[in-house]
């Protein structure tokens, strides 16, 4: 649906297009093999779906497989993620059996000859040890490993310390390790439903739908309920700052179905918004792009008040929408937002308020952000800076052949 990469040529020039074929013809038929856990759904899959097609557009003979595991396999890699977050869960001898077993079972069917082979995450982390000489071997971490549980992360460790790099999404998230390390921001793709231009009428319908009036202002949050989003938080602010201005809220997110603790947070920001017409709570399923994108396409303010976050991709989908966004100061989101320039940052309720307030009745101040932001999201967050990241990896990591052969053993040179 992409409509391959000149399509990208009108949002970033006909240059970077030439110069991303140019460095493709030095990576020419080089095989890179991707692995992730899940096809379909989060972030990871959608990076690949859109980027594998480019990387081969350009020559790179890339290819994505994905690894399986049961049910047992799939709880013990969750309690890693959330131990990589900083959660302290206990890994048992039993865990620790499952993931070993599932990882043997992978390896049992899966080739692993390419050149490149581009581990995505922690669960097939431990493909590692299956690693054949001469090749090269990614690990892209995902997730902010700034202060994981000790026992968890002493886990994945013994795995990544094999590999030749690991790829973070911001500074803060890494950890130190005996390997290189490189920082690759995510990015988010300017020709997917989430993001593309839409038509005038696409974004009424979309607004009318849910009840809202489109003659007042319209201050959004986009995300998950989940607590460190603060949607309580935002609740708060939007409630002191419409003392002094007219305004609607709209916090939407995703179907919380499957997910216990987002029910839970749901049901307590309906509490909190009461009756109040003003204050729309809306659930939207996970397929529910084009809505999400008229959403923040209406929007005069847009918040990200998290407290903890990941890279925060809600927030360049904002700025490339050309909105002034309002986001809390952590994870990747100083990454995106220069405060007073592509954005504002806040840490509390009040500091929210207060910049509410001002960017209301600021118009001109508040356009000045968005235009800003979403220059910074042309420059560094759009699909086809990641795709060049990527292909400079692998051209480092051929450099890394030539520089070392003969050091070590196992072809790793080191
Ligand atoms: N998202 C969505 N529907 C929702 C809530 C979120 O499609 O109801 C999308 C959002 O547009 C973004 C992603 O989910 O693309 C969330 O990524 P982010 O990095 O902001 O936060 P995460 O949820 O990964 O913590």
């Amino acid at each position: 649906m992409t409509g391959g990469l000149d399509a990208y040529a009108p949002f970033v020039g006909a240059g970077t297009i030439e110069e991303l074929r140019l460095l493709g013809d030095q990576l020419r038929n080089r095989r890179v093999q991707n692995i992730n856990s899940t096809a379909v759904g989060g972030g990871v899959a959608e990076i690949l779906n859109r980027l594998i097609p480019l990387l081969r557009e350009v020559g790179i003979d890339a290819r994505w497989d994905v690894m399986r595991g049961g049910d047992e396999f799939y709880a013990v890699t969750k309690a890693i993620h959330n131990g990589l977050h900083g959660k302290p869960v206990p890994l048992t001898d039993q865990d620790v059996e499952v993931f070993r077993q599932t990882t043997e079972q992978n390896l049992r069917t899966l080739e692993l000859s390419d050149d490149i082979v581009f581990i995505h995450d922690p669960q097939p982390a431990g493909f590692i040890k299956r690693r054949a000489p001469g090749s090269r071997w990614i690990w892209r971490c995902h997730i902010d490993l700034s202060s994981p549980w000790p026992a968890v992360w002493d886990f994945v460790r013994e795995s990544v310390e094999h590999y030749d790099v690991a790829v973070f999404s911001a500074p803060q998230f890494s950890r130190t390790l005996p390997i290189d390390q490189v920082l690759i921001s995510p990015s988010i793709d300017p020709l997917a439903d989430k993001n593309r231009e839409l038509d005038p009428h696409t974004i009424d319908s979309v607004i009318a739908g849910l009840g809202i009036d489109p003659s007042r202002p319209l201050v959004t949050q986009v995300s998950r309920f989940d607590r460190l989003k603060d949607p309580l938080g935002v609740i708060e602010a939007f409630q002191l700052a419409r003392k002094y201005n007219d305004a609607q809220l709209l916090l939407v997110g995703g179907s919380a179905t499957d997910d216990p603790e987002g029910r839970e947070v749901l049901a307590e920001c309906r509490e909190r918004a009461g009756t109040d017409p003003d204050i729309h709570v809306v659930e939207l399923p996970p397929t529910a792009n084009i809505e999400i994108n008229a959403i923040q396409r209406a929007s005069t303010v847009i918040l990200q008040k998290s407290l903890r976050e990941g890279f925060g991709l809600t927030v360049s989908e904002a700025l490339w929408k050309g909105k002034p966004v309002i986001a809390g100061a952590v994870g990747g989101i100083p990454l995106q937002i220069t405060h007073k320039y592509s954005g504002i940052l806040t840490h509390t309720v009040e500091g929210t308020a207060y910049w509410i307030k001002q960017l209301l009745n600021a118009p001109e101040f508040a356009r000045r952000l968005g235009e800003n932001g979403r220059e910074h999201v042309r420059q560094n967050f759009l699909l086809t800076r990641h795709l060049r990241d990527y292909m400079l990896l692998f051209l480092y990591l051929d450099h890394l052949g030539e520089s070392l052969v003969g050091l070590g053993a196992d072809g790793r040179g080191r």
